[in-house]
């Protein structure tokens, strides 16, 4: 299935949101739709499409606090990787910037479990289970077309942090390793920064 990757800017962290427009059909995907950002909303009704679900590489507030309008207003569920289903209503532990936040964290916040792949309007994703940015952050891998959605796990010139809640050295150097073994021509969608691939990103590193 061929689909078009719609980025979208959100936040004062400049979050990006991706949408997935799947060839032929009437629905998409949003992954990680950010801080709630406006201009968030202005694509996914720009896009004249029915939203299918949500999916979140990890329960950082600048990734997820966009869901929850989103989960509000359309009734789709969002899907996270069952560590991080901790972050997303304590703001103690997910990043959570009250001063540049766009809402309140959320109070409820009702996340489906992410298992080992999702096959979601007519899209399939391997999920790949990344830990060291936070417990559970993973990434979503294409194999099919090549496309990886590594969230905060792997940057453009560099990978996430891992000195918060939840983050290890040790995790991130394993799962950085494991990314590098897809293959090199991989497309790398990240959770900030400009697209790149593996073959880029692996040259860079001694792991
Ligand atoms: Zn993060």
């Amino acid at each position: 299935m061929n689909y078009e990757i719609r980025p979208v800017l959100c936040g004062a962290y400049q979050e990006n949101a991706y949408l997935l427009l799947p060839e032929g059909r009437g629905d998409m995907v949003v992954i990680d739709p950010g801080d709630d950002d406006p201009a968030l909303a202005r694509a996914v009704e720009a896009s004249g499409r029915a939203l299918g679900a949500i999916l979140l590489t990890h329960g950082h507030f600048d990734h997820m606090l966009g869901a929850v309008k989103l989960m509000e207003e359309t009734g789709v569920k969002a899907y996270i990787h069952p560590n991080d289903v901790e972050l997303l209503c304590n703001p103690e532990i997910n990043a959570y910037d009250s001063f540049c936040a766009t809402r309140p964290n959320p109070e409820r916040f009702d996340a489906e479990a992410l298992g080992d792949s999702v096959a979601i309007c007519g899209m399939n994703f391997r999920v790949l289970h990344t830990p060291g940015h936070t417990k559970g952050s993973v990434c979503f891998y294409d194999e099919e077309n090549g496309i990886l959605f590594s969230g905060d796990t792997l940057f453009h010139a560099g990978f996430g942090r891992i000195d918060m809640y939840g983050g290890s050295a040790k995790g991130m150097r394993a799962s950085m390793r494991a990314l590098f073994a897809l293959p090199g021509d991989t497309r790398v969608y990240s959770g900030h920064g400009p697209a790149t691939t593996i073959a880029t990103e692996r040259g860079r590193y001694y792991l």
